[in-house]
């Protein structure tokens, strides 16, 4: 991977591997069982610079490449997808749409605060009727003097009741189907005033909380337990003029933008799943004996561990050439949908690997498998499911075939 990674890159990843190691490992379990928010790791992992390692300096954030924040999620999920996931979505869903489609005032006023880590963010697409078929979207702002009026409900959004930044869309135009989709920035206090202020982060009403935003109940999830996601409602929320984010008519487009980056984040979160899967997999049959010898010495073992190996090997390189691209401003769509697509499946498939090749300690909740095998199912699903990703991938093909006989 010396191909990708520098020396400043390496540095960053195992910074994060000693954090997890002190600070995760040991909370991640409770956490997990008892589907709490991480408060604590939240405020460390600001403080460290975690939560904006691709926003400029100018906003209050890192100013390192995109593949650095990769790097960042996946060492993370190695040893904990939640926190990963938090780290993810307030980078890519929270802050990125305002970094890429914001004014600079809009820039100036949310992003300092998100980088930080100061307030948590989060990013409002999906709905009761638009999940995968995301332009079916019901929201809707109605212009009026000096702003939007805005009404709808967004749902299984990440931090909607921890966070208090959040991007959202609705419709504008209902004539215009996508295209009349427009996306804001809304604002509302978290759901856990008192846990925040006692860690100095959060609750900042100068960032003009507004009226009518709220978030519903807490989704008892399978995976990601200790990342928080509920509805986030939106009942006759005047937004101003100064908070739509991007054009008019732009918000489906920009949004789908944003997935593409997000999308290379889950690939990273997946691969962390996978090699933290594979790794502790590898540890146990290296030292458990059964039939007088190691696990690891029937040869079917050794197989099933070298094509994970390899497997992981494909998915990392899939991943850091999707973010190489980014870096480099080239298009990266595809490549985005591609390692999403096949970092994810194989994170379901090591994970669970792992768990057979541990037999009933990787059943227990003694190992972190069972745990990493639950985190891993929603790879396949947020930010696109494996289906999406295929239509994605399938559309580029179409595209290029038709562009290839075109020329
Ligand atoms: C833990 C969690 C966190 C999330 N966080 C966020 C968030 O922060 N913000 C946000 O906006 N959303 C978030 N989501 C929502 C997530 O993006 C959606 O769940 C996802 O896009 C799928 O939508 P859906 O659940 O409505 O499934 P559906 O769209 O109803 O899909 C059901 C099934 O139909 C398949 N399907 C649908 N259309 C097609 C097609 N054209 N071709 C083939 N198969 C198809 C799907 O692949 C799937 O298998 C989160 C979800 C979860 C579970």
């Amino acid at each position: 991977m010396d191909r990708y990674l520098s020396d400043a890159h390496v540095a960053l990843r195992a910074r994060v591997a000693d954090f997890a190691r002190e600070a995760v490992v040991p909370v991640a379990r409770d956490l997990d069982a008892n589907s709490t928010f991480l408060w604590d790791n939240y405020k460390t992992m600001g403080e460290m610079g975690l939560l904006g390692i691709p926003v400029p300096k100018e906003y209050g954030g890192q100013g390192l490449d995109y593949l650095s924040y990769i790097l960042v999620v996946e060492e993370m999920a190695k040893y904990d997808a939640s926190h990963a996931i938090t780290i993810s979505a307030h980078t890519t869903l929270g802050s990125g749409p305002i970094l890429q489609f914001g004014t600079e005032e809009q820039k100036q006023r949310y992003l300092p605060y998100l980088a930080s880590g100061q307030v948590l963010g989060g990013f409002g697409l999906t709905e009761p009727g638009a999940g995968s078929d995301s332009g079916g979207t019901r929201t809707r702002a109605v212009k009026v003097d000096g702003g939007y009026r805005i009404s709808g409900s967004k749902i299984f959004i990440t931090h909607a009741g921890v966070g208090e930044i959040f991007t959202v869309t609705a419709v504008t135009d209902p004539d215009k189907g996508s295209k009349g989709i427009s996306s804001f920035v809304v604002t509302k206090p978290t759901v856990d005033p008192d846990r925040a202020k006692a860690l100095g982060v959060g609750h900042r009403p100068d960032i003009g909380y507004m009226e009518g935003v709220r978030s519903g109940k807490k989704e008892d999830k399978m995976g990601w337990r200790s990342s928080d996601t509920r509805e986030l409602i939106l009942e006759d929320v005047f937004v101003p003029d100064g908070n739509l984010l991007g054009e008019e008519g732009r918000g489906f487009i920009n949004f789908m933008k944003t997935l593409d980056a997000g999308r290379i984040g889950i690939a990273g979160l997946s691969l962390g799943l996978a090699e933290g899967a594979f790794e502790t997999a590898l540890r146990y049959v290296t030292q458990r004996e059964q039939f007088g010898k190691k696990v690891w010495d029937f040869q079917q073992v050794q197989f099933r561990l070298a094509d994970m190996a390899t497997e992981l090997q494909a998915a990392r390189h899939l991943t850091y050439h999707a973010a190489w691209l980014k870096d480099a401003g080239r298009p990266y769509s595809r490549e985005a949908a591609m390692a999403k697509l096949f970092a994810s499946e194989l994170a379901m498939k090591a994970t669970l690997e792992a768990i057979q090749l541990m037999g009933g300690a990787g059943y227990s909740d003694e190992y972190p498998v069972e745990r990493m095998a639950r985190d891993a199912k929603v790879c396949e699903i947020g930010e696109g499911t494996s289906e999406i990703q295929r239509l994605v991938i399938a559309r580029h093909l179409l595209r290029e075939e038709l562009e290839g006989a075109a020329a």
